[in-house]
């Protein structure tokens, strides 16, 4: 069976800075899988190529059995692959309820709308509790949770979370990681990007290191968590 997500040699350009220098990784249905890396590595550009808000220089991209490298955004939403941001881009005028609804603008099943819209409150109490409340109101973790939510409510096949942890206080992140792991038990095929290596680790199925453009190294996240370079460069150990 072939994966549900497959790079090939992909590269990324910035003009002439070359911020993605050739990477291969695939994604099985089911599987949590990782990008590590440090600031400026690559990761954020991987996503946004892969959600069709950048232009490939070169490489293969190929989602659910199609070559996604001239489909535009929308039509990659449309296909099963969300993208929740970095920095969550939520409207923060608008309620927690209008920002899911916002998630499903490409379906038009209003019951299965309905229906996803508790499922996400039941993921996320706080939601639910809040839903007509503006989410500019909400704590950085409860915007995370929105965030995630609202990817969600496009019923994707695969979810791309983008530093799901930055900027979270411990004990909020330890909740997104949960929430992450309570995904990855329902069947969600997750692609996860994160600075926090221990925690991405920890929960991923596969990880891959990303040093300045490049993978730099590849393996399940038990081996990569027991990894001496992993351990030194990215746990703090020395
Ligand atoms: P971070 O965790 O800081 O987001 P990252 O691993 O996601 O790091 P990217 O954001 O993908 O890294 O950045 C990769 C490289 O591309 C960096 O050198 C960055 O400065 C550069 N870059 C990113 N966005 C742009 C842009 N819009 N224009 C020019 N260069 C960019």
């Amino acid at each position: 069976m072939s994966a549900l997500l497959e790079v090939e040699d992909l590269r990324v350009a910035y003009g002439k800075i070359e911020a993605v220098k050739g990477i291969s990784f695939s994604v099985e249905a089911g599987q949590v899988v990782t990008l590590i890396g440090t600031n400026g590595a690559g990761k954020t550009t991987t996503l946004r190529t892969l959600s069709g808000l950048i232009k490939p220089l070169a490489g293969k991209i190929v989602f659910d059995g199609q070559p996604l490298n001239d489909v535009p955004a929308h039509k990659i939403v449309s296909m099963g692959l969300a993208h929740s941001p970095e920095g969550r881009r939520l409207f923060p005028r608008l309620t927690i309820a209008e920002n899911l609804q916002l998630g499903a603008f490409l379906r038009k099943d209003s019951a299965g709308i309905t229906q996803d819209m508790q499922k996400a409150y039941d993921l996320f109490p706080i939601l639910g509790e809040r839903r007509n409340q503006a989410s500019g109101t909400l704590s950085g973790g409860e915007q995370q949770m929105l965030a995630m939510g609202r990817a969600l409510m496009s019923r994707p096949k695969l979810l791309m979370l983008d530093e799901p942890s930055m900027g979270l206080s411990p004990i909020m992140m330890q909740k997104i990681m949960e929430t992450i792991t309570e995904l990855k038990s329902q069947g969600t095929t997750i692609l996860l990007v994160e600075q926090n290596a221990q925690a991405a680790l920890s929960l991923a199925d596969r990880g891959h290191v990303m040093e300045i453009g490049n993978i730099v190294l590849s393996g399940t996240g038990r081996e990569l968590l027991h990894d001496e370079s992993v351990r030194k460069a990215y746990l703090g150990e020395d």
